[in-house]
C-alpha cells in the first residue's frame, strides 16, 4: 500500500485549507456533506488521524470513527426522515477509492428512491 499523502483533499479540509460543509466534529473525527451526493443527505465521516484506508488506521481511531458514524447516522436519519441507511467505505483504486484519507459514506435512504450514479 502506498504511504499516506498529507496533501490529499480531506487532509486539506482537516487543516482548513479548503472549505467543507461540516455537520459534526469531535476531538477525533469530522463529518461533512459529500460535494457530489449519490443521494439526499450523503455525508462523509473521517478520522482526524492520518490513515489512507481501513487497513492502516489505528484501532483507537477506528473506534472513534465508528462511534461518529453512529452519531451522524442517527442525525441524518432524523434530518432526512430516512427509512434506512446505506453505509460504505472503499480501499485503494481497485476497491473504488479516489480520495486517499480514510472515509465512510453515509446515505439516508427511502423505499423506492435509488442512488444516483
Ligand atoms: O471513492 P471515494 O470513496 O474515495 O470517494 C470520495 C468521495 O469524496 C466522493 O463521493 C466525492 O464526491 C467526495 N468529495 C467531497 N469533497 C471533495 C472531494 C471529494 O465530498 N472536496
Amino acid at each position: 500500500m502506498p504511504a499516506y499523502d498529507p496533501d490529499n483533499i480531506f487532509a486539506k479540509i482537516l487543516r482548513g485549507e479548503i472549505p467543507a460543509h461540516t455537520v459534526y466534529e469531535d476531538d477525533h473525527t469530522l463529518a461533512f456533506m459529500d460535494v457530489m451526493p449519490q443521494g439526499e443527505g450523503h455525508t462523509l465521516v473521517i478520522p482526524k488521524a492520518p490513515a489512507r484506508g481501513l487497513l492502516d488506521a489505528e484501532p483507537e481511531s477506528l473506534a472513534a470513527l465508528i462511534r461518529s458514524v453512529q452519531v451522524v447516522g442517527r442525525a441524518v436519519t432524523a434530518a432526512f426522515d430516512a427509512e434506512g441507511l446505506t453505509i460504505f467505505q472503499y480501499n485503494e483504486p481497485a476497491g473504488g477509492q479516489t480520495v486517499f484519507h480514510l472515509h465512510v459514506h453515509i446515505i439516508p435512504r427511502r423505499e423506492g428512491v435509488p442512488l444516483k450514479r
